[in-house]
């Protein structure tokens, strides 16, 4: 037996030599592999190839959407020189309060200050506009601080410590109509909230504590570690949000307030029980929101306080929509 089987691989030894091909020997007469579907034609096979070349594209375009990290800007506080001050106090300075930046980090975007353009400088003329800020960038938060000047919205400031910094706001209007008009999403703290309102048209309180005298403390010397309760309005998006949760804790350190609603804005939350306006939106874009307090103070601040992550993802989302 074994001679035989051995004579048989003699015989055709040779032969295989010849064709130089090992592989050959193993395949069956039809020629078509045994893994293929036996109803398959070529027309079918070539339809199976391009649409896994396709699945590859789209994937990788996907990627590409998907895992790009988002590009938010962030407006600048803006420090004027102090009077008499040498060194770096006697500079125009721009900075950001690093909570802000790590709060919105969170969310593994890249976070860029940006700065005031100055189109008519003598010292350094540039062409860069913040039109090319709202350009480049998926997203913009407008950082709190000093107060609005009621010049903004056509008052005269009831007390000169009242009068605000009208610099500030002439660079975060420009800046919030700029991101606005390129449809991409906005979200204003604090300050940035008060901002939001006057640029379409609505007033502050210049000082809550003395236009509602018997309001809460909206600001102390507890700094951050001021807190009240806020309420969603039934409808609004914040109410859909937080769903279940009829209200929830807020830091507070701010003396100006909404007095009047700019056009197009919603109510997204009311400080309890004063009803001072402590969110709104405007309701003609995708995300355009300001928020009265703090939201990443309250991280540091406890788990008693409202987590505003949710905010944040939203607006994050519009910004990945927006981006194109
Ligand atoms: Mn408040």
């Amino acid at each position: 037996m074994s001679g035989e089987a051995d004579d048989k691989d003699q015989a055709q030894q040779p032969q295989h030599r010849r064709s130089g091909d090992r592989d050959r020997r193993a395949r069956p007469d039809t020629g078509t592999p045994s893994y293929l579907d036996p109803g398959d034609t070529v027309f079918s096979l070539w339809g199976r190839v391009l649409m896994a070349r396709y699945r590859r594209f789209a994937a990788a375009a996907t990627r590409h959407i998907i895992q790009r990290p988002l590009h938010i800007g962030v407006s600048a506080r803006i420090f004027h020189p102090e009077p008499g001050a040498t060194g770096l106090r006697s500079k125009n300075l721009q900075y950001l309060e690093e909570s802000i930046a790590q709060w919105v980090m969170s969310r593994d975007v890249l976070v860029f200050m940006i700065p005031t353009v100055n189109t008519d400088g003598l010292l350094h003329p540039s062409n860069i506009r913040l039109r090319d800020y709202a350009k480049h960038l998926d997203g913009l938060v407008l950082q709190g601080g000093a107060d609005v000047s009621p010049q903004s919205y056509s008052e005269t400031p009831t007390r000169p410590e009242w009068s605000g910094d009208r610099a500030r706001d002439m660079y975060e209007l420009e800046l919030l109509h700029e991101f606005v008009e390129a449809g991409k999403p906005v979200l204003g703290i604090c300050r940035g909230c008060q901002l939001i309102n006057v640029a379409f048209g609505g007033t502050l309180y210049q000082d809550i504590a003395s236009d509602v005298p018997d309001s809460l403390a909206h600001v102390n010397d507890e700094y951050d570690r001021n807190r009240h309760e806020v309420s969603f309005p039934a409808g609004s998006s914040l109410a859909k949000l937080f769903k279940g949760k009829g209200v929830g804790l807020v830091n507070s350190i701010h003396h100006q307030a909404v007095k009047t609603l700019g056009r197009d804005m919603a109510v997204e939350a009311l400080s309890v029980p004063d009803k001072m306006v402590e969110a709104i939106r405007y309701r003609k874009a995708p995300f355009v929101m300001g928020l009265q307090w703090h939201p990443e103070f309250h991280q540091a601040g406890g788990v008693e306080l409202l987590d505003c992550t949710a905010i944040l993802d939203n607006f994050l989302r519009v910004a990945r929509e927006t981006r194109f």
